[in-house]
């Protein structure tokens, strides 16, 4: 391997350290073990916050990561993804006087043990005699897997990809996901008996009738598809990415070089724009600059999230829309010309709408694009089911997580958007969970769910 290759590798090693024994024990003696405690009232899974640091103090280790994990089937990666300021942390007591607990370093910790030591948590339940499909091996797939698993059920899991794992796998840059991460994750789900399918794609390999046909239950969690055109001109020429594709040949390994030294413009301000614009950096691009036709105030991306990529030296042009994307003769982006734009009105989702400031009209020389506006929707596998979506948003009853078809559940990307729910891994974990305990209510109160 030459230098710039393993330069590169250490480039997406995991970034934070974990804490050590010391580190950890001073941080949990800290925890007030709040009675009626929000730290778990924040969590979307209702992890026993206070119940796992307590037994971390207490060296009770195997107690500890089963009380996440109990609550959490995908708890390591969340440990390290979750936007904890926003949720558990930013929601601890100890806010008001000092500073909060770190409660996803220790939920590393805990389940970093966990990883290390190959304990098995959990077991199969006895055998129920019913049968579950699941389309999608994310984070809302094999949650709802493996407490199903628990239950009794036989449990299929269908995914396209060769490996499970999702967004865990393929979308979440390396250095804040490895992989050795979520591939726990999946194993101790498969060891609980779950038959995961991988290069299985329905509708080509297995189509939706045979699985409607041979389960007693479905769960659609097939997350979200390749990031949409921008329509505009210049989009097939060498060197525009799609983020999403982009960040999976990372995940994969495939660390190209050709970003060495390089110019780089990313269109979009999401999270997925922020893991396309920090991984280009690791990839050794000179300059990456952050395109978005709103301002920071309206980014979607998470605050630590636009921290870590300033951190990384991106450039953020707020107020900036791609018009088109310049070639050189040879058919490589050489540049891209943009328009700058002013808020106007409120839009139907409560944003000021971004209109064009006629004549703005600029070039900013770039060697590469990275498009990062959003993710398509899988309609025509939802259609196969014949479920009922909005504009490729699952229909589903809150309550039960029943789609238009009574037999089909869905959570997860599949379900989020159009204002419904919010897209982040923790939150499509619970939904997994949800959706496991729907089926078995079913199961349990047949008159209840029909
Ligand atoms: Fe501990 Fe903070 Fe949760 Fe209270 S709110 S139990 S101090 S982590």
């Amino acid at each position: 391997m030459d230098s710039m290759t393993s330069q590169l590798q250490r480039n997406f090693v995991e970034l934070t350290n974990r804490m050590t024994k010391n580190e950890a024990l001073e941080e949990a003696n800290r925890c007030l073990y709040c009675y009626d405690a929000p730290c778990i009232k924040a969590c979307p899974t209702s992890i026993q916050i206070p119940n796992f640091i307590k037994k971390i103090a207490s060296g009770n280790m195997k107690g500890s990561a089963t009380t996440i994990l109990e609550a959490n089937p995908i708890g390591a990666s969340c440990a390290r993804v979750c936007p904890t300021e926003e949720l558990c942390e930013g929601a601890c007591v100890l806010n008001a006087s000092t500073k909060p607990i770190k409660i996803g370093h220790l939920q590393r910790y805990a389940t970093d043990w966990a990883m290390e030591s190959d304990a098995q948590l959990f077991s199969k339940g006895q055998s129920n005699g019913q049968k579950v499909a699941i389309i999608g091996a994310g984070p809302a797939g094999l949650s709802a897997a493996r407490d199903l698993s628990r239950f009794g059920y036989s449990v299929t899991i269908y995914e396209a990809e060769s490996k499970a794992g999702g967004l865990g796998s393929y979308g979440i840059v390396s250095f804040r996901l490895p992989n050795e991460v979520v591939d726990w994750e999946v194993e101790q789900i498969a060891k609980l008996g779950v038959d995961i399918k991988t290069n299985t794609t329905v509708g080509i390999d297995i189509s939706a009738e045979a699985i409607l046909e041979q389960y007693d239950s479905v769960i659609l969690a097939v997350g979200m598809g390749a990031v949409p055109n921008l329509r505009i001109e210049g989009e097939e020429l060498a060197g525009v990415h799609d983020a999403i594709e982009f960040v999976k040949q990372t995940k994969m390994g495939a660390l190209t070089k050709d970003l060495v030294g390089k110019r780089v413009a990313v269109i979009g301000a999401g999270n997925t724009a922020i893991d396309g614009a920090t991984c280009a950096v690791r990839l050794g691009a000179e300059n990456v600059k952050i395109l978005y036709r709103r301002t920071q105030k309206e980014m979607t991306a998470y605050k630590f999230e636009y921290e870590f990529a300033k951190q990384d030296g991106v450039e953020f042009n707020w107020l900036t829309a791609p018009q088109k994307i310049i070639g050189d003769e040879a058919g490589q982006v050489v540049g891209i010309e943009c328009v700058k734009m002013k808020l106007g009105e409120e839009g139907a989702d409560g944003r000021q709408r971004p209109e064009v400031v006629e004549g703005s009209n600029f070039i900013i020389k770039v060697d590469a694009v990275i498009k990062a506006i959003g993710q398509t929707r899988f309609v025509s596998l939802i259609e196969a089911f014949g479920l009922k979506h909005t504009d490729g948003v699952v229909d589903i009853d809150e309550t039960t997580m029943q789609t238009s078809n009574k037999k089909v559940f869905a959570c997860g990307d599949v379900v989020f958007g159009n204002g419904q729910g919010e897209a982040m891994v923790v939150t499509a974990a619970q939904q997994g969970k949800d959706a496991a305990q729907m089926i078995h209510n079913r199961l349990k109160k047949p008159s209840e769910l029909a």
